[in-house]
């Protein structure tokens, strides 16, 4: 039986281009997407395309009770959940005296809070088999901060913590949680950046280039994978070198 992937924020972008990676290694998809259906029935698509059994869930994963219910969904219709990737999440920069209370919250809740309901709801049945892996869509903005973005980073900093205890908390039944921390990809999160903005960023960039999806996706499925079964608790970038 092929191992069950669900994925948060698989409608577009990087959550997109693991499913596709993940159908490739043989995986079948639960596809968690918030409000864009269509986008999400176009990556269910191309998963099929890759030989992929995919089912679509509508979930905000801000919502702690909504979380637990599709993860029941998931596991009554596909069966089991054999890895977890939080993907799911939003930015809304704003330098800090601009920043209202609920700009913090919101990016805090989906971000951070997202990834914590899903584990929460899946971790009893990894722990029941003895066997599971959790990937966490971090960010170089969670390992080094970034001007405008005190919310985002605060979030994508506390999900390294999130990653880090909960590696260490599940390692003695055998589950692995790590981290990705990508730095510049372009994806429709990116692509609104001002011309100006996105070249100053290129230039700090060693490899000179933004990372393309696919690029995260493989090395999530490579972490997901059966030759990753030694890493846990890690927190690798894929930045082209922009956090060195
Ligand atoms: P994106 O293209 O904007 O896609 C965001 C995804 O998250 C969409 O699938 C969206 O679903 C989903 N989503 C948003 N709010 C949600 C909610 N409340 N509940 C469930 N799903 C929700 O973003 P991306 O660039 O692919 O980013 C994916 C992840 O990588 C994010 O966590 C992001 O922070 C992280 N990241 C991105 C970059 C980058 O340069 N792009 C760098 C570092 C880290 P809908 O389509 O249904 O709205």
């Amino acid at each position: 039986m092929a191992k069950l992937a669900l994925i948060s924020g698989a409608s577009r972008g990087i959550g997109r281009a693991i499913a596709l990676a993940l159908a490739q290694e043989g995986f079948d998809l639960a596809l968690l997407y918030a409000g864009n259906e269509e986008a999400a029935a176009e990556t269910k698509r191309l998963c099929e395309g890759l030989g992929a059994r995919a089912a679509l869930y509508c979930c905000d994963v801000s919502d702690f009770a909504l979380s637990g219910e599709t993860v029941r969904r998931v596991l009554s219709e596909q069966g089991q959940i054999d890895a977890l990737v939080n993907n799911a999440g939003i930015t809304n920069d704003k330098l800090l005296l601009q920043m209202k209370e609920e700009d913090f919250s919101r990016v805090i809740d989906v971000n951070l809070k997202g990834a914590f309901n899903l584990i929460r709801h899946c971790a009893p049945g990894f722990i029941k088999r003895r066997q599971g892996r959790i990937l966490n869509i971090s960010s170089v903005s969670g390992l080094m901060g970034n001007a405008g973005q005190a919310n985002y980073a605060a979030a994508k900093a506390g999900l390294i913590g999130l990653t880090k205890s909960v590696a260490k908390e599940l390692a003695p039944r055998g589950i692995c949680c790590n981290a990705l921390a990508p730095g510049f990809i372009s994806t429709d999160m990116t692509a609104s950046l001002p011309a100006a903005a996105r070249e100053t960023l290129l230039s700090a960039i060693p490899l000179k280039r933004a990372g393309e999806a696919n690029e995260v996706g493989s090395l999530a499925a490579f972490l997901l994978g059966e030759h990753a079964g030694y890493i846990t608790g890690a927190v690798i970038p894929i930045d082209g070198g922009l956090s060195m």
